[in-house]
């Protein structure tokens, strides 16, 4: 049996704690004692809700089945328990749990346990740590339920590798040209090398370059959705306002749904380092602060619908959603949290070279595309000073390319000093790409100086797009007053023309946040005014929810 890679002891105190004589009764009394026999097999991967397991006697063996035999996780004994983050919410299991040695268990309910983490603030604090670490830890040794098999020179293999870790969902990704035995796996499955990326999910079924709906539904990460219930919050986008919004709304009682394209954290995801966000320091990842967003919202027992879009808001109170598969949902409140997108430069031919040359977030995984190679940032704003830096650490050297006369205009001064510091960043103001050459990787980019003309052609494979952004709020169709830009009015910046065009039905103004309609809520970058910041879209999201609040008595 193949094992993980060793833990020190401090890390494995961390991911297996054992509880106290005083916690396990308190579990215990949440769920019923079991005697099983060595063999017997608790959990089975693949399968979903599974119970929580806690070991009084005996070993729970927890292994992964992989292509080569089983790869062991962890072997429990007394007072340790099972479970990962897929234990709050419901998704299928990633692992199987099996008796090593005859001995007895503390079965609990996954909801049973989901209220002890809700109720339990000692126990919570135990497990809630653990559930979080393991899934690092699975993520970090590629110990998940599928293969990713793909080439750094295919667009598509970008998409499912960055769909599957924003997703916080661990993978082994074989490398076509580098990997041994890829063309065995590939003939396995009977799969031809034009039909890469292929996703071997659990080792059974083969997905041939799917859609991120595809590989969601292949791995169970979607609830079956109720469309009868209707909910009391359903949150479009689950950027930082969103999260925000759903984990106050779901701690406070509320019935909440979110709704979002591809994966928790939103723009913040795509950002390598945030380092002004209150109570962090030393900055924070994207990635971890939505990781945890979402923990805590799972916690609280909010549900996500991901790798679906919002496609129309529709109706009078309680409101109707039309989702992209054709599904609908309803909500006496909706938050509006859709946040912005980068906008595109108008280059005929830039959306072939999208994850084969031309990014729009800067993380580990583009730098590593990047290594020791040249690359071009574009844009003047916080995002594009904050990649600019990061990948300075990696990159052989980087090209910002500005169209105004500076800098200073447009970005935090910390962020302008770091890139004057730096031998590694060149600064090219009243700079705009003209052209960019190469099939199918981007190879060549000419950039122009606006004021002399001049144009020059560089060998560079990699430009980071953080080129201003445009609402994301084609989806409302007109639902909702919006401002000449595109952004959603909210409160007293609602004109009385707006609430007639919105026939507008209350004697009071819309609240704060509140848009054209009673009860739906606008927060974060969407919002007309919005300050774009993490922070004031975290801010927006948890105020909204006192406001749907008040809406809801109504
Ligand atoms: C690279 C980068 C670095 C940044 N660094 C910082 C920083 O250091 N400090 C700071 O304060 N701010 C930073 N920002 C800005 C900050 O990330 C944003 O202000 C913040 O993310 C806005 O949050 P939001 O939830 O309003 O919107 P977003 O983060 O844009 O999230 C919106 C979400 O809605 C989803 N969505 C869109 N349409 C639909 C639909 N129809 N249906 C379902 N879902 C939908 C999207 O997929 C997305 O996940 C950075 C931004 C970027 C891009």
């Amino acid at each position: 049996m193949k094992e993980i890679s060793p833990l020190s002891p401090e890390r494995r105190e961390q991911l297996f704690p054992k509880l106290s004589d005083a916690q396990i009764e308190r579990v215990a009394a949440a769920g019923s004692k079991r005697q099983v026999e060595k063999d017997t097999v608790l959990i089975n991967q693949g399968e979903a809700n599974v119970p929580f397991f806690v070991v009084i006697s005996g070993r729970l063996d927890i292994v992964q089945p992989t292509d080569q035999g089983e790869l062991n996780i962890v072997q429990h004994q007394h007072g340790e328990f099972t479970g990962e983050m897929n234990m709050l919410t419901g998704r299928r299991s990633l692992v199987s749990a099996r008796m090593g040695e005859a001995g007895e268990v503390i079965e609990v309910s996954r909801e049973a346990m989901q209220q002890l983490v809700q109720t339990d603030v000692n126990l919570s604090q135990v497990l809630m740590t653990a559930f979080i670490f393991r899934r690092l830890e699975l993520v970090a040794q590629h110990a998940g339920d599928v293969v990713v098999i793909g080439s750094p020179h295919c667009s598509g293999t970008l998409r499912i590798k960055e769909f599957l870790t924003r997703n916080g969902h661990p993978y082994t990704y074989l490398d076509l040209d580098k990997d041994d035995g890829v063309q065995e796996m590939l003939d396995k499955f009977n799969v031809r090398i034009s039909e890469i990326p292929v996703l071997i999910c659990r080792g059974k079924t083969v997905l041939k370059n799917p859609s991120n709906q595809q590989v969601a539904d292949c791995l169970g990460l979607n609830p079956k959705i109720d469309e009868t219930q209707l909910r009391d919050v359903i949150v479009v986008g689950a950027g930082p306002a969103g999260l925000a919004a759903a984990v106050y709304a779901a701690s406070e009682g509320l019935d909440v749904l979110m709704i979002e394209t591809t994966a928790p954290g939103g723009q913040a995801g795509s950002s390598s380092k945030i380092e002004n966000y209150l109570g962090f320091p030393t900055g924070i990842s994207g990635q971890n602060l939505a990781g945890r967003a979402y923990a805590q919202a799972q916690k609280f027992g909010a549900k996500m619908i991901i790798a679906r879009s919002a496609k129309k808001l529709s109706g009078t109170r309680p409101y109707k959603i039309e989702i992209d598969d054709g599904h609908f949902v309803a909500g006496k409140t909706v938050v509006i949290a859709t946040g912005v997108q980068y906008r595109k430069l108008p280059l005929d031919n830039l959306s072939g070279f999208e994850g084969m040359g031309i990014y729009f977030g800067a993380t580990n995984m583009e730098a590593q595309l990047c290594n020791e190679e040249e690359v071009i940032v574009v844009g003047g704003g916080n995002s594009a000073g904050q990649a600019a830096v990061f990948l300075a650490d990696t990159a052989k050297h980087v090209h910002m390319l500005v169209r105004s006369n500076g800098l200073a205009e447009s970005m935090s001064r910390y962020l302008i000093r770091r890139i004057e510091d730096s031998p590694k960043i060149t600064l090219h103001t009243c700079t705009e790409i003209s052209a960019l050459e190469g099939a199918p990787h981007l190879e060549r980019v000419v950039w122009r100086n606006k004021n002399t003309g001049a144009s020059e052609t560089h060998p560079i494979r990699h430009i980071f797009m953080m080129t201003g952004a445009a609402p994301n709020t084609q989806w409302l169709n007109g639902c909702v007053a919006l401002d000449d830009k595109g952004f959603v009015r909210t409160g007293s910046d609602l004109t009385e023309e707006d609430l007639r065009a919105s026939d507008w039905p209350l004697a009071r103004h819309p609240f704060l946040l509140e848009t054209s309609r009673p009860g739906v809520l606008a927060v974060g970058d969407v919002r007309s005014g919005n300050v774009k910041r993490v922070a004031s879209a975290v801010g927006e999201g948890s105020i909204s929810i006192h406001l749907a609040h008040k809406a809801l008595a109504e």
